[in-house]
């Protein structure tokens, strides 16, 4: 298995995890851009959003509540977030398995900001 999110998802990679369940988990970036910087995933392999089909969707929507919760959790719910997904090289992807990214915790800017 050479995809490094899913050895976390498996456990072999350590990581900082915060939200588990059969579907899903969380963990803090290990680069965080922002003082609240985490990164969920579905633990099924995806490359990206193009491989987002169907039923699968329902796991999307799935992922974005879990990010609203933690949002919560983290005392960003209020003062504003970020949830964001790169997919594809030009959408500044660089892990190949699909998945989404919680910032908060400051102003953020950027090209959406
Ligand atoms: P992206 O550019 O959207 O592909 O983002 C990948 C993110 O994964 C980056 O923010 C990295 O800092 C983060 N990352 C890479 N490896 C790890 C790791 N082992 N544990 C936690 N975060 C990681
Ligand atoms: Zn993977």
């Amino acid at each position: 298995m050479s995809c490094i999110f899913c050895q976390i998802g498996a456990g072999t990679i350590p990581s900082k995890v915060l939200f588990k369940d059969d579907k899903v988990i969380a963990f803090r970036d290990i680069n965080p851009q922002a003082p609240v910087h985490i990164v969920i995933i579905p633990r099924k392999h995806f490359t990206n959003l193009n491989d987002i089909k169907g039923d699968d969707f329902g796991l999307i929507a799935y992922i974005i509540s879990i990010a609203t919760e933690l949002a919560r959790s983290e005392g960003i719910a209020e003062s504003g977030y970020r949830i964001a997904v790169n997919s594809g090289k030009e959408g500044g992807q660089v892990v190949g398995h699909l998945h989404f990214h919680l910032l908060g915790g400051r102003q953020l800017t950027g090209e959406l900001g």
